[in-house]
């Protein structure tokens, strides 16, 4: 086998081929087991990193949850406000309460057991709670609208104030005409011919006619079942089914028809019913 002579420092060494391989492979072996070393730590450090970027994402993300659990809370408090304002409304308006438990439970929702969810399930279940007791309320203002508009309806339709001036010379019921006693379906009011006569509510005027002893009359269907009549008018302002709305002028004070001077006949009927008219006369509700 061959050999050679090489110097290392000071010494002298014969090396042959063998040597040489061994020598290389271990340089070789060095080498990568070295670079290995560096990759698996190089990669170590890339995981690492990227766990903890990933730690603190999810640090962040968990915290932005909880504001959003925490602002979807302060909404639910506020809620509970508006639902207070709601029921008194509804009371006053005449509409049954909205029962807590019910309304906080939302409709078509389910009691929630926070415990047992983790936090991306308990925002999706506080925003479909939110969103359910939201709906529940806007649904419950809709009939408070509604409530109120009807109620509102019924309060222009309904005869409330004096429908002229003057004196009243005789009331609605028994009385003596004549030495005889008749039933007086209204009520009568006198003044000089002229005087104005104005619509106790809104309604559609119905009747603009000379109607026997009540002489020119005007007849006005306010609905929801209320009529009022006016009669011994000089003269009318109004059509048949003309819109009329309260206090408008629709007359004048007359002599006409069975009359033993200058007034107004005034009727409220409900339901083809006449009533005291004085009973739809708000205290302090005049014209004049
Ligand atoms: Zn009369």
């Amino acid at each position: 086998m061959k050999y050679w002579t090489v110097c290392i420092g000071e010494k002298i060494v014969r090396i042959n081929l063998v040597h040489i391989v061994v020598a290389m492979s271990i340089v070789v072996c060095t080498f990568f087991s070295s670079t290995f070393t560096v990759f698996q730590f190089v990669n170590s450090s890339i995981h690492k990193a990227n766990f903890f970027k990933q730690k603190k994402k999810n640090e962040q993300l968990t915290t932005s949850i909880q504001k959003m659990l925490n602002n979807i809370n302060v909404l639910n408090v506020k809620l509970d406000s508006l639902v207070n304002i709601d029921n008194k409304n509804r009371l006053v308006w005449g509409l049954d309460t909205i029962d807590e438990d019910l309304e906080k439970l939302g409709v078509g929702g389910a009691k929630i057991q926070w415990s047992s969810i983790g936090i991306v399930d308990k925002l999706t279940e506080s925003l479909q709670a939110l969103k359910n007791r939201t709906d529940f309320v806007a649904q419950s203002f809709d009939d408070l609208a509604h409530s109120i508009n009807r109620t509102e309806k019924i309060l222009n339709a309904t005869p409330s104030v004096w429908p002229t001036q003057g004196v009243v010379t005789s009331n609605f019921g028994w009385r003596k005409m004549g030495g005889a006693s008749e039933s007086h379906s209204g009520m009568d009011i006198a003044d000089n011919v002229g005087t104005p006569v104005v619509a106790t509510a809104s309604g559609i005027i119905t009747k603009v006619e000379y109607a026997g002893r009540l002489g020119l009359c005007v007849e006005i269907d306010h609905g929801f079942g209320y009529r009022t009549i006016y009669g011994h008018l000089s003269r009318t302002k109004v059509e048949l089914y003309q819109k009329v709305n309260r206090n408008e002028v629709i007359g004048y004070m007359g002599n006409t028809g069975r009359s033993t001077g200058p007034h107004l006949h005034y009727e409220v009927k409900i339901s083809g019913e006449s009533s005291p008219p004085l009973n739809y006369i708000i205290p302090g509700a005049t014209t004049y």
